[in-house]
């Protein structure tokens, strides 16, 4: 919803100011999908703000379900989709939400990438996924965040950043940050600022490899920053900060997972404790990379050189919902 353009159309009608709160508490309540059943409203405003005002600024096109996840299309209102997972853990429900529609940095282990970018998400358009699922579980609710649906969060900066504030707000979602994590393919100037606002919230990097020449192979942006220039940055974010960096890193078979490769990412890693490497089982994309064939030996290898990791748990494979599998074609 935009609050502000609702709140001046209030304001224009004359209305107490308690009416914009009650709307603004009903709206991220999660208990409804329109304005029309917001009953502790006059019929007449009601169905005035109804037909002035969607209440979210996504809509329903398709929706999967597996045991262990749920993943949506949303329509936009230009048209354009996006797609929004959640997964249920068991203990709590964590949405995977999108900043961007489509992604212009094309790794090449994932589908979004091969869309290339059609536009940023608007505030809104970030927030209305939360509050899409909210209605969907109400009265259960979204727990917990991990942005790394579609696209790379880092270049929407400006609206990842108010977005984040309404879902950090008490009055508003009221998702603490320890709860929340953000996953970028490493923009270097935008880790330093991120570090610099000195939250509580979670960075995870994909790393998927300490070897330039393979990093730049896999993820094109790895040539406009480099390993070393990235390690320093990370190094700023965890020494400011004082928080663990997850370095995620996806396994693929024959580029990443050999004795060479945990060699290197020692070195990546040094002296930095804060460091922790997140294993991801590599999803199947059409016409993508094979899964590594040698994830025993290689975890096996991090445990002898005492790196710290964990493997990431897979959800969602059957509905294609899995890390790298979202992607929009024009006929959803
Ligand atoms: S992995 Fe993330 S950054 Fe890379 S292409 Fe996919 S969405 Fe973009």
């Amino acid at each position: 919803m935009d609050i502000i353009a609702v709140k001046n159309y209030l304001k224009s009608l004359n209305l107490p100011d308690f009416r914009a709160k009650q709307i603004i508490k009903n709206y991220f309540s999660g208990h409804y999908s329109d304005f029309a059943s917001m009953s502790d409203l006059p019929l007449a405003l009601r169905t005035d703000l109804d037909n002035k005002y969607p209440l979210l600024s996504v809509t329903e096109s398709n929706l999967l379900k597996s045991t262990d996840s749920q993943k949506v299309a949303l329509k936009l209102h230009d048209g354009l989709y996006i797609e929004s997972v959640l997964m249920d853990y068991g203990d709590w429900l964590t949405a995977c939400i999108s900043t961007q529609v489509g992604c212009p940095l094309g790794c090449t282990f994932c589908a979004t990438g091969k869309m290339g970018l059609k536009r940023n998400l608007t505030i809104e358009e970030i927030v209305d996924q939360i509050i899409y699922w909210n209605i969907k579980l109400f009265p259960k609710y979204v727990g917990r965040l991990v942005f790394m649906g579609m696209g790379e969060p880092f270049l929407n900066w400006d609206n990842l950043i108010e977005a984040l504030k309404i879902i950090n707000d008490k009055n508003y979602l009221n998702i603490g940050s320890r709860k929340i994590s953000i996953s970028s393919a490493g923009i270097v100037p935008k880790i330093i600022e991120f570090a610099n606002l000195n939250t509580e919230i979670n960075l995870a990097l994909s790393l998927h490899s300490a070897d330039q020449k393979v990093r730049q192979q896999l993820m094109p942006i790895a040539k406009q920053y480099s390993l070393a220039e990235l390690k320093k940055a990370l190094d700023f974010y965890t020494h400011k900060t004082n928080r663990q960096v997850m370095l995620e890193y996806i396994l693929i078979d024959n580029q990443n997972d050999q004795p060479e490769d945990i060699k290197l990412l020692k070195e990546f890693i040094g002296n930095n404790f804060l460091f922790h490497i997140n294993i991801i089982p590599l999803n199947p994309v059409k016409g993508g990379l094979i899964p590594s064939t040698h994830q025993k030996e290689f975890v096996d290898g991090l445990d002898k050189a005492g790196i710290p990791f964990t493997i990431r748990r897979s959800v969602g494979r059957s509905i294609n919902s899995a890390c790298g599998q979202l992607i929009i074609n024009n006929n959803q």
